[in-house]
């Protein structure tokens, strides 16, 4: 008899994963478990442990006991092991890459892209532990020395969604442990498998029990208790507005400091006088690359008149050309959205449209037949939309983009600004004064001029405005600003009192 397939093993068995506390692996054997599926076969991916809150507070002692000696460890050393786990995903990016897609349903170019993106950060935030630079200024008063330095703050909880699920971890947990913090990751539950391999790879270099954690289980169950432990200093969340609105909540009335990733409604502004080729390019990988569900996705298409029906008309033509299919097969274009809520909620969105008065105009659909019957598989669809619509409005985070008809530069800044989110966006014109103007006009934290809204490169900072955010800003010099506080001292070394705001300047 042959040995079975590959695929037939996958469908039938998953990896188990304990949950990771104080350096050691635990799987108790009655604890209940919930596993993971490939969105594109149905195949298990992982089985993991359902957390209790107990199983939280754990990991946060873990985390608190271990927090003193990392904080003390000189911060070249941390930046050091960083370096290491950089080597070790880098030897594991095939086999991780695969396991991204496996588990999320990206496609393989982008499953091996989420790990490069996790190397490239890691790599780069390394580098902060020979940097980590406070600054020196003058006093007003004599002999005496004025600096400021950074300091951990202590535990981390860091709350991650699917869409990235390698590289948003890694942004958390790398930029948090060089700044000499312990942390406990509680990643999406969906794919808790890639979330369970990056902290292998901590693992294997050696990090100290505790300073890393990982506990594996329901949001509300693991999340409640991690925010509500005072032991924990700070909340670092990626995820959805009204997920991040109830950790902000929740942690307000801890006073603690809650740095919030959330949602977008991407634009992407076409003038007239764009290279029409070029933003062809750029809106299909924006609103079709991994199946929409970015938060940087170009979610509204906005068409000046002029161009507006020439334009629709290429991109519905080249639309036909997509492949959608096993996200494993280099040729396909995208795979499936992530999973069976992504599926509904996607595809309520699609009857909300049509409900609304949008015209669809190629899509919206869930695809049948063939492999489309073992997984989640959503037509790229297009619909034309009145700006102040549901559609226009909403985040959707699904192959749906919502295409906008505008006049004038004027109008279209008016229609890109007018949604609650404020992530990224994007103009397509050959006019360099509109280009510089854009920069300044549109209403969100990240602007691309001839290129899609997505695209993030980790040596600049990656955040948003308004309903996005609070403020903060990943990646970039200014990823750690998070993850540490800013001590001020002052040195006297005049030998008498001096009084600041009342001694005469000479
Ligand atoms: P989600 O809000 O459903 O879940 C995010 C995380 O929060 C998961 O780990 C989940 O288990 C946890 N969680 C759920 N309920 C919780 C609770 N009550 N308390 C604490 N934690 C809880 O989001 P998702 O579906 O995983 O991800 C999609 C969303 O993430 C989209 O809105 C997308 O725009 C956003 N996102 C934003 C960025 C960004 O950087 N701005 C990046 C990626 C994704």
């Amino acid at each position: 008899m042959s040995s079975p397939s590959r695929e037939l093993v996958r469908t039938l068995t998953a990896t188990e994963y304990g949950l990771y506390i104080h350096g050691t692996w635990e799987s108790p054997p009655n604890a209940p478990r919930f596993q993971t599926k490939n969105p594109a076969t149905g195949a298990l991916v992982g089985s993991f442990v359902s957390a209790t809150a107990e199983d939280a507070t754990r990991a946060v002692t873990a985390a608190a006991q271990a927090f003193p000696a990392w904080r003390d460890t000189p911060a070249p050393h941390r930046g050091e092991l960083l370096r290491q786990v950089a080597d070790v995903l880098r030897r594991r990016k095939p086999e991780l890459g695969r396991l991204v897609t496996e588990e999320m349903g990206k496609v393989i170019e982008e499953g091996l892209g989420d790990v490069q993106e996790s190397i490239d950060f890691v790599d780069y935030i390394a580098s902060e532990g020979r940097r980590l630079a406070g600054e020196t200024v003058p006093s007003e008063l004599h002999h005496k020395f004025c600096l400021t330095v950074r300091q951990p703050k202590g535990v981390i909880a860091s709350i991650t969604p699917w869409n990235f699920p390698t590289a948003i971890p890694n942004w958390k947990i790398a930029a948090a442990l060089v700044a000499g913090n312990s942390v406990v990751l509680k990643p999406a539950s969906n794919t808790a498998g890639c979330a369970a391999e990056i902290v292998r790879a901590y693992h294997e270099v050696g990090f100290p029990p505790g300073v890393l954690n990982l506990v594996t289980g329901a949001g509300a169950t693991v999340g409640n208790a991690l925010i509500d432990d005072p032991r924990v200093r700070a909340v670092s969340f990626t995820g959805g507005v009204d997920t991040g609105r109830q950790v902000n909540v929740r942690g307000a009335q801890h006073l603690k400091m809650v740095h919030l990733e959330l949602g977008g409604k991407n634009p992407m502004i076409v003038m007239g006088d764009a290279n029409l080729d070029l933003a062809l390019d750029g809106v299909l990988f924006g609103a079709f690359g991994t199946a929409g569900q970015r938060c940087t996705a170009t979610s509204r298409l906005l068409l000046q008149d002029s161009i507006h029906d020439q334009f629709l008309a290429k991109l519905l033509e080249r639309v036909k050309t997509f492949k959608v299919g096993d996200p494993l097969d280099p040729a396909i274009d995208m795979g499936p959205v992530a999973s069976a809520d992504q599926e509904q909620k996607i595809l309520e969105y699609i009857e909300i449209g049509k409900a609304e008065g949008a015209k669809l105009l190629c899509g919206g659909q869930k695809l049948t037949g063939g492999v489309y019957d073992r997984g989640h598989f959503i037509a790229p669809t297009i619909f034309s939309v009145q700006h102040g619509s549901r559609l226009s409005l909403e985040e959707i985070f699904g192959p749906v983009l919502s295409v906008i008809r505008f006049r004038d530069y004027e109008e279209a800044v008016r229609i890109a600004n007018g949604v609650d989110y404020g992530l990224s966006s994007s103009i397509y014109t050959q006019n360099v004064n509109l280009a510089f103007r854009s920069m300044d006009d549109l209403e969100a934290g990240i602007t691309y001029v001839n290129a899609p809204t997505i695209g993030a490169e980790v040596q600049l900072p990656f955040g948003g405005i308004k309903n996005t955010g609070n403020g903060g800003r990943e990646a970039g010099s200014v990823a750690i600003e998070e993850f540490t506080e800013l001590k001020t001292v002052f040195i006297d070394f005049s030998n008498r009192l001096q009084k600041a705001q009342i001694e005469e300047s000479p």
